[in-house]
């Protein structure tokens, strides 16, 4: 490290409260030093009373631009030039990009998703999918599936604080592109079997599933799914959640969440440097499986 940053080494940051444990840092680091890029990736704790200066510190210091987690991803946005039309449309940015002192916002988390099905051989473009979730994951999902040309989508979600998130998300997916979208109360078991029954995929992007909700499924028995039908969570700890377990037992092709990680920070990267991230290296380095 001490020989490889110099006077001409650029910087990039990742901006969120709490973010000692991200692995973000160790992922680009590795992919700058494995092709040569002189580059530098480090985190900052910065929340909402200290974004502001934040970002101006990065117009000031010149800084390539920077990754953006929680409580920042919904607030940025006022802080920048432009905004994507993925990051306009789910109201979220994971991604700025300096260039020349003009800071654009973008969403890598959906386009990591759509690209960890791409790189697993799941093609759900023209097909119809189900997903269960209303947040920041599932919303970047199913902003960008409806983008990329799913042709339709089922959204359940519990009634909980994200249920007029679901609502404004499946307005704008039907007004906004050719996906057809509607929305299910996830308590309505008959409608969700009847939805998945239909469905080429079923994602699950809840917090279900992982701590403190680690052993639980958003489906309540293996009867909800079928052999031929892909099965995906945004979950990767644990890698294997208790929807992927049941998916296994049915035989259905599964994928967990570590390849929406990989592929946002390869998304993200490519803005950054304008070169692919070296994908089945990172895989190797990381210790990457799709199904555990
Ligand atoms: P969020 O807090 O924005 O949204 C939480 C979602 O979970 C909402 O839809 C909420 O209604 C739902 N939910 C909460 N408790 C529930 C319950 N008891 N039953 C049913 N639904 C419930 O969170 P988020 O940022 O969208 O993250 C959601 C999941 O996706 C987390 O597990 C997170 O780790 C994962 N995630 C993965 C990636 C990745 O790159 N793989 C990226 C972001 C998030």
């Amino acid at each position: 490290m001490a020989e490889r940053i110099t006077g001409h080494t650029e910087l990039i940051g990742l901006m969120a409260y709490p973010i000692r444990h991200s692995s973000s840092p160790a992922m680009h680091n590795e992919a700058f030093a494995y092709l040569g890029l002189d580059y530098a990736y480090l985190a900052f704790e910065v929340d909402n009373s200290t974004l502001e200066d934040a970002v101006k510190g990065l117009r000031a210091l010149k800084m390539v631009g920077s990754n953006v987690s929680m409580p920042n991803k919904t607030v940025v946005h006022k802080y920048l030039d432009e905004l994507s039309p993925a990051a306009e449309l789910c109201g979220a940015v994971n991604t700025i990009v300096n260039e020349n002192g003009k800071l654009t916002g973008h969403i890598t988390d959906g386009i990591g998703y759509m690209q960890s099905l791409k790189d697993y051989d799941i093609d759900v473009i023209g097909k119809k999918m189900t997903i269960a979730g209303a947040g920041g994951a599932a919303t970047a999902i199913e902003i960008q599936a409806a983008l990329d040309g799913v042709k339709e989508m089922s959204i359940f979600n519990i009634k909980d604080k994200f249920w007029d998130n679901a609502v404004e998300t499946v307005k704008k997916i039907n007004e906004q592109t050719d996906c057809k979208a509607t929305l299910y109360d996830l308590a309505d078991l008959d409608a969700l079997k009847r939805e998945i029954d239909d469905s080429y995929l079923f994602a699950n992007a809840t917090g279900v599933g992982m701590k403190p909700l680690e052993g639980k499924a958003v489906i309540p028995d293996t009867s909800f799914l079928r052999p031929d039908l892909i099965v995906t969570d945004t979950v990767y700890s644990p890698a294997e959640t208790e929807l992927l377990r049941m998916a296994k037992e049915v035989g259905c092709k599964c994928m967990n969440g570590f390849g929406m990680m990989l592929f946002q920070g390869a998304a993200a990267f490519k803005l950054w440097t304008g070169k692919e991230m070296p994908i089945e290296h990172m895989k190797e380095v990381l210790g990457i499986k799709y199904e555990d």
